[in-house]
């Protein structure tokens, strides 16, 4: 049986270890990382992400502004208020929680976010430079969240077989991209798969490190899985509520059965989910070091 790698447990790892590097900004400069996460509207489930990462960021001891904003804010205000923000020397990272409503433009506000703040890692410029391999941009969250599991969880990605299932802008395109760099957690040969993919076993069934972001329930199914792989599974459907009233989450991988077969797997929840909001807290702690030497 597969080893169950837990994102919870290494969220509480990474968690301690930024934990020490808050007490060394605080010693070295006399201040905190500050985070500003923005909620447009109540959408329950970007309500419950958003309390999340505020618990978190409040829990290692950040400067951090919960900045709810109503559903009918305009766009121009929204602009106005990360101005603000970019602006605030304070801050050192801005969070805009997505989706927004339709009358707002998210690219045109994901573009407005000063770069060096977007500890999110979707502005373009940011993507550009996770492209070309430049370490002064911030990985988008998701994809370091993977790229980190696959290293400590002690997979070797040095000429493995990558496949991914998903081409989104946050997940699928950017670890591909990621795991076929040169690099520590890289150097991959990186298959990208997707809804247009002829042959999706085949690729699967070859696949040294199984990255699954598709977003459909059993998707992928034991016998797709190469004995001995590490799948980590991304997806995140609701397939149900429980007596208690509480969502009930599946990935994208047959889990129970995917387990007797693979050599590592990541469980749904408790994977990957925890370890989004640990790299925005990674990056929010690197944002503070740059700005704050910087200054
Ligand atoms: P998306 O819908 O934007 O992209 C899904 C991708 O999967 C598409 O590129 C599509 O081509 C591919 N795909 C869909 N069905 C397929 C099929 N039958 N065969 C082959 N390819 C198929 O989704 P996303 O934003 O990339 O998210 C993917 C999943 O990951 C979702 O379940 C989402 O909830 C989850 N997710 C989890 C986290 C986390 O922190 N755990 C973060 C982001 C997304």
């Amino acid at each position: 049986s597969a080893e169950i790698i837990s994102g919870t447990q290494m969220r509480a790892a990474i968690l301690e270890e930024l934990r020490g590097e808050v007490a060394a900004i605080k010693e070295k400069y006399g201040t905190v990382p500050g985070l500003v996460t923005i909620l447009v509207g109540e959408n329950p489930a970007s309500v419950s992400y958003v309390t999340l990462k505020v618990k978190t960021a409040l829990d290692l001891g950040f400067h951090e502004i919960q900045d709810n904003q109503p559903e009918d804010i305009t766009e121009d205000e929204l602009l106005a208020l990360i101005e603000k923000y970019n602006n605030d020397p304070s801050i050192h990272g801005i969070l805009v929680q997505l989706p927004l409503p339709k009358h707002i433009d998210e690219e045109k506000v994901i573009t407005a976010i000063d770069p060096d703040k977007d500890v999110d890692g979707f502005h373009p410029v940011n993507l550009g430079r996770m492209v070309i391999g430049d370490t002064k941009g911030f990985l988008p969250c998701t994809p370091a969240g993977i790229q980190e599991m696959i290293v400590r969880s002690g997979t070797e990605t040095s000429g493995a077989e990558v496949v991914v299932v998903g081409r989104s802008n946050i997940v699928g395109k950017p670890i591909s991209i990621m795991m076929g760099q040169k690099g520590v957690g890289a150097n991959s040969t990186v298959t990208m798969v997707h809804t247009r993919t002829k042959d999706l076993e085949a690729h699967c069934k070859r696949a040294d490190i199984l990255i699954v972001a598709a977003g459909v329930p059993n998707l992928v199914k034991p016998e797709w899985i190469k004995p001995g792989a590490t799948v980590i599974d991304v997806g995140v459907n609701r397939i149900g509520t429980a007596p208690s009233g509480k969502a009930l989450l599946s990935g994208d991988v047959e889990f129970d059965k995917a387990k007797e077969i693979a050599g590592k797997i990541t469980p749904v929840p408790g994977g990957v989910g925890p370890m989004t909001i640990a790299m925005l807290m990674k990056n929010t702690v690197a944002s503070a070091w740059r700005h704050l030497g910087a200054a």
